[in-house]
């Protein structure tokens, strides 16, 4: 399994020389099977560029899942070259909200006034699949759901082939737990052992004093994640629109030291946008 980050920036696209090294794109990962089977995670900014990556190379078919219906999640979306192309083919795992939702949500993001083509004008060939709330596969990845805690609620997701695995975890409190959200131990539970767990971790202690309750991780809270679950490897997520680079590196060299202090050898880092992960 492939993994590349496209855009890793939570809440707002940003730009400017303090965002170089960890980019200014929302929310879009890559998940490449074996086989070649590409699964989008959420349409954030950085699916403009993955859409232009897919043409170049003429891949014709994608999936896409999404964690929840949060703008910075959405709002690339009819920036996706593909769907404007009668050749490709888009199978949408209507996760996590089940029904229509899917449907529902992307055709709010598509609609006059607010944007001038509608979802149905789309020109790609779309299927729908009702994947949540149990396990599902694209190819030969199993892909399990597990809800988020967060407002209004989303899916986080385990991705397992040939034995290893990543979990996605964005937009996720792990100090306060949101409507349909799930206990710290859940959480636990649901990362164990896993290769490579990517975790929203927005916010320092400080930052925290104010901002429990609004739907993202204080990195300490991660970090102990990490720790209890025995993860491999940690990327650091969600990175908030006011972090230049400098600020978000002494948020990785705090949960350095954190794993160092706790005798823990696990690979901890912020994910850059264009990151790429071989597992
Ligand atoms: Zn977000
Ligand atoms: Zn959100």
């Amino acid at each position: 399994m492939r993994i590349k980050c496209w855009g890793s920036r939570g809440s707002l696209s940003v730009c400017g020389p303090e965002y170089q090294k960890y980019g200014g794109d929302t929310t879009c990962l890559e998940i490449r099977s074996r086989q070649d089977d590409v699964i989008i995670v959420d349409a954030g900014t950085g699916i403009r560029r993955l859409g232009n990556a897919l043409m170049r190379e003429g891949k014709k078919q994608v999936h896409f899942l999404f964690t929840h219906a949060h703008w910075d999640h959405l709002i690339g979306f009819p920036f996706f070259k593909p769907l404007y192309h009668e050749s490709s083919e888009i199978f949408m795992h209507r996760c996590p909200f089940g029904n229509n939702f899917v449907e529902t949500m992307l055709s709010k993001v598509m609609t006059p006034p607010y944007f001038p083509i509608r979802y149905n004008d789309i020109k790609a060939k779309i299927h729908y699949d009702d994947a949540c709330p149990l396990e599902f596969t694209v190819g030969p990845v199993a892909i399990s759901p597990i809800p988020l805690s967060h407002p209004n609620r989303g899916s986080g997701y385990r991705f397992m082939e040939n034995g290893r695995s990543m979990v996605f975890l964005t937009d996720n409190e792990l100090g306060y737990r949101h409507e349909g959200g799930m206990a710290f131990d859940d959480y636990v539970q649901f990362c164990r052992n896993t290769d490579l767990l990517i975790h929203d971790a927005e916010y320092t202690p400080d930052d925290y004093v104010q901002t429990r309750g609004w739907g993202h991780s204080c990195y300490t809270d991660v970090v102990d994640l990490a720790i209890r679950a025995n993860v491999r490897q940690l990327g650091l997520f969600h990175v908030n629109q006011d972090r230049s680079d400098p600020d978000m590196d002494a948020i990785v060299d705090q949960c350095r030291q954190i794993l160092k202090a706790n005798n823990r050898d696990i690979d901890c880092f912020g994910v850059e946008s264009n990151r790429e992960f071989n597992l």
